[in-house]
């Protein structure tokens, strides 16, 4: 063991059988055994790359919402399907009330849905109604407001140009033309355009499952008896509502003890899901079994060791073809690290193509930053507008990674990178957004 005294720690802190590049640039750290510290952006295209994409499954338009649709979809019909009133008011020709007021028999009256019998002509007009198809002759709508509102005759005030408050058929969708794209993520709107172009069932991504273990033999459940030295778990809960605000459903499988024979049984079981989260014991403890388990049933680890804080010693495998994120323990730095690493790989999976990552924006710090320096940090702080609607990141108070209650309100990543010790109230900060693209 090179000579290094913690022989177990070591014999655990070497599970990694690839990327050999990872393990050449071997540093020395506490034993010198440990594989290098890759970059958060390293780990983030190291996940993308090994996510699949699920299958796609078709269901019914109402269940859509938050859904990510897999197929192309066309529009079925020009909409609107012909010209028609933007306005409540009058159908006009334009040459005829250039010279305004003017004052036009009014022909016919036409709500919207009732198509006109004529046609207008010279000196007349037709009452029409938004939505209404625009009549024969007319080629401008003059809005009720510019006018006395009449039934029989109708004086026009102003003048209007031709084509004013006229819908143009197909402006919104042409029939044939790809309206929503294979990958979106259905909202209320795409919703809508999918109720438009005819579509009372689609295609969209199957949602995965993901198992979500929590180790620990200080560990009880919400709700249980705690003893001295015990602890809550409270990141079972915590992940999967995570897993569930980003699509996928989230498989609580209970606590596992620190013990490598039982953390082996546990993953095993986990398998039957679609991607595996393990929570603690990924770290350099002596109780720290994850790895070690992973190892024992031949994963192939894709990474350990980011340079990040929090969220360091996650870890990335592959076992029999599913997924499994190691987790640090730490309520923030689990949340933390789900959202970096977790969520990108969940919407790849469902068959996103953008947005992948959280969106960073610079923003105004409200109060200042402090950052140890020596590795990159991700910060809470809650992102909102100020008076003069500029966007502004207020600190979380405490920023204990075990402090859980520093998430409560979080919205925001501030980054303070490597070698930076603070950041003062004032300056602008990269801040990861989130709720952009769940
Ligand atoms: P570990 O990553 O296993 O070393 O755990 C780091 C810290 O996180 C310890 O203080 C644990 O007690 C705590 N912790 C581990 N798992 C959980 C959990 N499921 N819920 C809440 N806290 C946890
Ligand atoms: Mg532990």
């Amino acid at each position: 063991m090179r000579g290094c005294a913690d022989a177990q720690r070591c014999s655990e802190a070497v599970p990694l059988t690839r990327p050999s590049a990872t393990l050449s640039r071997g540093e020395r750290d506490g034993c010198g055994y440990y594989p290098a510290m890759i970059s958060v952006e390293e780990a983030q295209s190291r996940v993308l790359a090994a996510v699949e994409l699920l299958d796609a499954e078709t269901i019914e338009l109402g269940d859509a919402l938050g859904r990510v649709l897999r197929e192309d979809v066309a529009a079925t019909h020009d909409i609107p399907s012909a010209d028609n009133s933007a306005m409540d008011g009058y159908a006009v020709r334009a040459a005829d009330v250039a010279n305004a007021p003017v004052t036009l028999r009014v022909i016919e009256d036409l709500p919207a849905g009732k198509i006109a019998r004529g046609h207008v002509t010279d000196g007349t007009a037709m009452r029409i109604m938004t939505g209404a198809l625009l009549p024969d002759g007319a080629d401008s709508v003059v809005q009720v407001e510019l006018t006395d509102g009449g039934s029989t005759d109708v004086q026009i005030r102003e003048a209007v140009r031709s084509g004013t408050n006229v819908r143009r058929r197909g402006e919104d969708m042409r029939a044939g033309d790809v309206v929503l794209r294979a990958g979106t993520r259905i909202g209320p709107a795409e919703v809508g355009v999918l109720a438009s172009a005819q579509r009372r069932s689609v295609s969209v991504a199957r949602r995965p499952t993901i198992a979500i273990l929590a180790t620990g033999d200080e560990l009880v459940e919400s709700g249980e008896p705690l003893g001295a030295g015990q602890v809550v778990n409270s990141n079972a809960w915590s992940l999967a509502a995570l897993v569930a605000q980003h699509g996928a459903i989230p498989r609580r499988l209970g606590i596992v003890r620190d013990d490598r024979d039982a953390t082996i049984a546990a993953l095993e079981s986990a398998l039957a899901c679609d991607f595996v989260i393990t929570s603690g014991g990924v770290s350099v403890g002596a109780y720290d079994f994850v790895k070690n388990a992973l190892e024992g049933l031949g994963a192939e680890t894709m990474f350990w060791r980011i340079a990040m804080k929090p969220g360091k010693p996650v870890v990335l495998s592959r076992l029999r073809g599913r997924l499994v994120f190691g987790l640090p323990g730490n309520p923030v730095s689990s949340m933390v690290s789900f959202l970096l690493f977790v969520a990108p790989a969940l919407r790849k999976s469902l068959g996103m193509t953008t947005d992948l990552l959280p969106p960073a924006a610079n923003v105004r710090l409200l109060a200042p930053l402090r950052s140890k320096g020596d590795r990159r940090a991700y910060l809470r702080v809650r992102v909102g507008v100020d008076e003069a609607g500029e966007l502004v990141a207020r600190p979380m108070t405490s920023q204990g990674s075990g402090v859980s209650t520093s998430m409560v309100g979080a919205n925001g990543l501030a980054i303070v990178d490597a070698g930076i010790t603070s950041i003062d109230a004032g300056q602008f900060v990269k801040t990861l957004l989130f709720g952009f693209n769940t």
